[in-house]
């Protein structure tokens, strides 16, 4: 047997279910093994509904009064019934599980697992699982739980699984550190468990090999890059400081430190391979313009990738005129650059010292004389594919610097493990005089009571001189607001970019309103975007093209609307659209007002650090979303946490001891498989 076959393989899956488990990203026998239990109940631990205390509960009883309605907002359906036993009575309650209501037998006992807790002021059992009594052996111990997929629910997979069991002993191992079958048999525990505590056991060694697969793969990629050769770059301390002098603030402790590791890693002829990472706002491409500088003063060509037109812009009007006082050649790049190919001739002759652009740069006919450094603004929004794509226009058998820029935090955790060989340097601080973002949480029938005298007062606030944009024609403070979608749908309820633009111009007529979104044209939005920072437009209603990296000091009040359906991470990027400047600012989150504050945006109200907001956010949803969300997909922990610090460092001293033995990898082909997504996700080069 071999773990890459299909789950076509199963007894019992036909062509039908083999396409609902793809669907559940259940491809291969290994991806069937590996999809764990999502929890476990035991029916030993079977309470009387007079004895239940919230929190998880097994019943056991015959259950009436079942019916379905339809929530009047949402498209929801509510299933109720009453759970009764010779010592009480409980309500239950399934949310879009109509099938609920029919498909109980009410002269039958049985077994209902779930949550007991209080809504609406009265204690209810919400979702629970059901089991027939009947079907249940009393011995059976405990229950796995499976999470469902489309038809297929917990009890199928159980089936799957009790049918594959004659399959596990053919599991090979993955280790070559552990006893031989140490792998087998956990999963064969997990899946087929006696006891809790048996669970977890097994549980815990299928982390440890995870964490291993990955921190290995973390340590390989490190040598690999080590072996790769790169132009050098000398480190001019003159040059650089007076470079430094001509900058119209004084860098930050922080972005010193930062340039100073940058520029011992561009002098050695190994690639540099950092990751700076910056909280919004604390001033990453000040860090990049002294690297590029550096660079190019040995000879060296740059490019800098963006991934947006408007942030490409952006780069290019601030760095082409701080660099060509020095003589540097500047030239932008995007779909919207006109005489391409004259501009691309320029590149190849080494013309152009500095190319900044969007993925325009990343196509095969963009050729360089000498590239020498890569610098990749907001690098978790390109896949590895592309980051390669840029590295590979070097000089044959040379690799550039790197240089990696995100303002998404990674976890402390995340670095122990994933980044532990990986070079970071961290901006932990923002430039002097900054305050920090005032944000609130509100409701939306309150917009035009309480909201919009805000947005009034604001534009009447004088903006800072220090902040104001060349040629800026600002009159007051800037707004932006967010809305989720650009033009008004039946589906959904949220107001569209348009409906608000034009609602905000009628509230306020002599204000000068625009909207920006995804799918306008990119000299439009460009435009725009240009004209919102020299001060001409006073409030810019966008979607969230403007996440990203687009820096207007004078923009000091933002407005998300629909906050509720935006991510931890995602809100606090777009709140670092404002507080730029030295003016105080203000950030208000609009809600529907249904249900209560979620504790995503309790959070992001309480704190503006971005790092404190990325370890919580790992909490509320996990290590593989978190991560998911920023590199496509490619860190896919199923079982490690990565709070378990204790399982992390354990690993990390194996993972020493078994590259000291001087072993190959690729003699151990379940190893060598396991680290190889691992390993597309920490290379850089
Ligand atoms: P981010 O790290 O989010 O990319 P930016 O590089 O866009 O931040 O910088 C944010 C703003 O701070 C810019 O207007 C930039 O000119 C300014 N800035 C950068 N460094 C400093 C500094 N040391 N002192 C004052 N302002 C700075
Ligand atoms: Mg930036």
């Amino acid at each position: 047997m071999d773990l890459t076959s299909g789950v076509e393989e199963l007894k019992g899956v036909g062509p039908k279910k083999a396409e609902i488990l793809k669907r559940a990203g259940i491809k291969t026998l290994r991806d069937f093994f590996y999809n764990l239990p999502r929890e476990y109940e035991s029916f030993q631990m079977a309470t009387t509904i007079a004895a239940m205390r919230p929190g998880k509960v097994v019943v056991k009883g015959k259950i009436d009064s079942l019916s379905t309605r339809r929530a009047r907002r949402r498209n929801l359906s509510i299933t109720e019934g009453v759970v009764r036993d010779n010592t009480g009575a409980v309500k239950v309650v399934w949310f879009n599980q109509a099938y609920r209501a029919k498909q109980f037998d009410p002269t039958k006992e049985y077994y209902f697992t779930g949550n007991y807790e209080l809504k609406n002021n009265r204690y209810q059992l919400s979702s629970p699982a059901a089991a027939l009594v009947t079907d249940i052996d009393p011995e059976a111990g405990i229950n796995p739980v499976y999470k469902a997929h489309g038809t297929l629910k917990s009890y199928d997979f159980k089936k799957l699984m009790n049918g594959a069991r004659d399959k596990f002993s053919a599991i090979p191992d993955l280790l070559p550190t552990v006893r031989a079958g140490v792998r087998k048999d956990a999963l064969f525990r997990v899946h087929f468990p006696n006891s809790i505590a048996d669970a977890t056991r097994a549980r815990e060694y299928l982390a440890y090999e995870e964490l291993f697969a990955l921190i290995l793969a973390a340590k390989l990629n490190r040598r690999e890059n080590d072996k790769l050769k790169a132009l050098p770059a000398k480190f001019d301390a003159e040059k650089i400081r007076a470079f430094v002098a001509k900058l119209p603030f004084r860098l930050t402790n922080a972005q010193r430190l930062a340039a100073w590791e940058i520029f011992q890693d561009m002098e050695r002829d190994i690639p540099m391979n950092r990751l700076l990472q910056g909280d919004v706002g604390s001033g990453k491409t000040m860090v990049a313009a002294l690297a590029a500088y550096e660079a190019v003063l040995s000879g060296l060509q740059v490019a800098l990738i963006a991934p947006t037109a408007i942030l490409a812009n952006q780069h290019f009007e601030g760095l082409a005129a701080l660099l060509e006082q020095f003589d540097i050649k500047v030239a932008l790049l995007t779909g919207a650059t006109k005489k391409k190919p004259e501009l691309k001739r320029r590149i190849l002759d080494g013309e152009v010292d500095v190319v900044i652009g969007t993925h325009a740069l990343l196509t095969d006919d963009t050729e360089f004389k000498r590239l020498g450094l890569v610098v990749i603004d907001e690098q978790h929004r390109f896949g590895v594919g592309q980051r390669q794509k840029l590295a590979l226009k070097s000089p044959a058998g040379l690799a550039p610097h790197l240089l990696a820029m995100t303002a998404t935090p990674i976890p402390r955790s995340l670095q122990l493990t994933v980044f532990g060989d990986l070079d970071v340097s961290v901006l932990n601080e923002l430039p002097a005089g900054r305050q920090p973002i005032e944000t609130s949480i509100l409701t939306e029938v309150d917009t035009k009571e309480r909201l919009y005298p805000k947005i009034a007062a604001t534009m009447t606030l004088p903006p800072d001189a220090k902040g104001l944009a060349k040629g800026s024609r600002a009159k007051g403070q800037q707004i932006y607001w967010i809305c989720k979608a650009i033009d008004d749908s039946t589906v959904s309820e949220a107001t569209s970019v348009k409906t608000r633009t034009r609602k905000l111009q009628q509230a306020f007529p002599r204000a000068k309103v625009e909207f920006l979104h995804g799918k306008m044209k990119p000299a439009e939005k460009d435009d725009i975007m240009e004209r919102f920072a020299r001060g001409e437009i006073d409030i810019l209603v966008s979607t969230t093209v403007v996440e990203v990296g687009v820096d207007v000091p004078t923009a000091t009040f933002m407005v998300i609307e629909n906050a509720d359906s935006y991510g931890l991470a995602q809100l606090h990027q777009l709140r670092g659209r404002v507080g730029r400047g030295a003016s105080k600012s203000y950030c208000v989150l609009l809600t529907s007002g249904d249900t209560k504050p979620s504790m995503r945006l309790r959070e992001i109200a309480k704190s503006s650090d971005g790092f404190h907001l990325a370890e919580i956010d790992l909490k509320i949803r996990g290590p593989g979303e978190i991560y998911g969300a920023l590199q496509h997909g490619a860190l896919d922990l199923r079982i490690a946490s990565l709070s378990d610090t204790k399982l992390i460092h354990r690993a990390q001293a194996d993972v020493e001891l078994f590259l000291q033995t001087g072993k190959n990898v690729l003699e151990y082909k379940e190893l060598a498989a396991g680290i190889s997504k691992y390993q597309q996700l920490t290379t850089l080069n």
